[in-house]
C-alpha cells in the first residue's frame, strides 16, 4: 500500500537505518524503519520533519528486539510530495510545528484511522507555511482545540458550566469567567462568586469566544480577537486541560511549549 505522510520524530538506527514515527493519510500514526536510509538515493531527502511524502508499505510488519512494542514497517524508499519552505526558516513556525508533533505523539494511539486528524494536521501546517509568525499563535491553538475534540476530550467553551448562560451574555468583555480545568469548563463570575472553586483562573470574554471559533470553524479561516497576551493565557488553559484530560499526559506539561512560548516573545 502506498501512503502520504508526515514525520512526527526520528532517529538513526545502526549506522545506515532510521525509525520515523509518522502520520499516515490512510494508516494512522505508525513506525517506519527506513531500511539504508541515509544519505540514500531511494529516500532523497524525504525523511525530514514539516515536510509530505509517500512512501510504499509492505503488508507484514516487523519487531526488533531492542523496540519495545511497536510493529515496524519495513520501507525501501521515501518520495517527497510536497514541502512547506517558510517553515524551516522561522523559529516560531518550527516551535509551532514541533508543538504539533509532541501532541499527535503523545495523544495519538498507533494506527487508529486517521484521515481526519491527517487532515487537521495538513491544514494546521499548511497554515503555519502560509500566515506570517504572529498568525502562529491562533493556528497552535486552533490545532490543540480540534485535536481535543478528535479525541472526544473537548472543553464545554459555549456556556457557563454552572448556571448554563452563554458566553454571548456575559456582562462585559475582559477577564469576565473563571476557568475550571479539573471539569474542562468555565464558569461566569456570578457563579465564581456564589461558590468559589480551588485554582479558578481569571480568563478573557474575548478568548472563550475565539476558543468558540476555533472549535467550529477550519483552522485556515480563523481571525482571533483576542489580544496576544489573552492568548498566550489560553494555551495555558490548554496546556493544564491535556494535563488532565488527556491520556499520555498524565500531569506532566507539553514540553515544547516552553520553546514556542520563548520564541514567540522574542
Ligand atoms: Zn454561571
Amino acid at each position: 500500500m502506498n501512503d502520504r505522510v508526515f514525520l512526527l520524530k526520528k532517529f538513526p538506527l545502526k549506522e545506515r537505518d532510521q525509525v520515523a514515527v509518522v502520520l499516515g493519510e490512510a494508516s494512522g500514526k505508525i513506525t517506519l524503519l527506513g531500511k539504508n536510509s541515509v544519505q540514500s538515493k531511494r529516500f532523497g531527502n524525504a525523511f525530514q520533519p514539516f515536510q509530505l511524502f509517500s512512501v510504499d508499505l509492505p503488508e507484514k510488519t516487523i519487531r526488533l528486539q531492542d523496540y519495545g512494542e511497536s510493529a515496524l514497517h519495513l520501507v525501501l524508499g521515501a518520495q517527497v510530495e510536497r514541502t512547506f519552505p517558510t517553515i524551516s526558516r522561522s523559529l516560531v513556525k518550527m516551535a509551532t510545528g514541533s508543538v504539533l508533533n509532541e501532541t499527535v505523539l503523545r495523544a495519538v494511539p498507533e494506527q487508529r484511522e486517521s484521515s481526519e486528524l491527517f487532515k487537521l494536521y495538513a491544514n494546521a501546517i499548511t497554515a503555519v507555511d502560509e500566515t506570517d509568525e504572529r498568525a502562529c499563535l491562533q493556528t497552535l491553538i486552533a490545532f490543540l482545540l480540534k485535536l481535543t475534540q478528535w479525541l472526544g476530550v473537548q472543553p464545554t467553551m459555549t456556556a457557563c458550566g454552572s448556571c448554563g448562560v452563554p458566553v454571548s451574555e456575559l456582562p462585559s468583555r475582559g477577564l469576565g469567567a473563571y476557568a475550571d480545568y479539573k471539569v474542562a469548563q468555565w464558569k461566569c463570575s456570578s457563579c465564581f462568586s456564589a461558590q468559589p472553586f480551588a485554582g479558578g483562573e481569571p480568563i478573557d470574554v474575548d478568548l472563550i469566544f475565539d476558543f468558540c471559533l476555533g472549535l467550529a470553524h477550519p483552522i485556515r479561516r480563523l481571525e482571533f480577537k483576542s489580544e496576544p497576551a489573552a492568548q498566550i493565557r489560553g494555551l495555558q488553559f490548554l496546556e493544564t486541560h491535556y494535563q488532565f484530560h488527556v491520556q499520555g499526559f498524565d500531569r506532566e506539561p507539553i514540553r515544547s511549549l516552553g520553546f514556542f512560548r520563548e520564541c514567540y516573545s522574542l
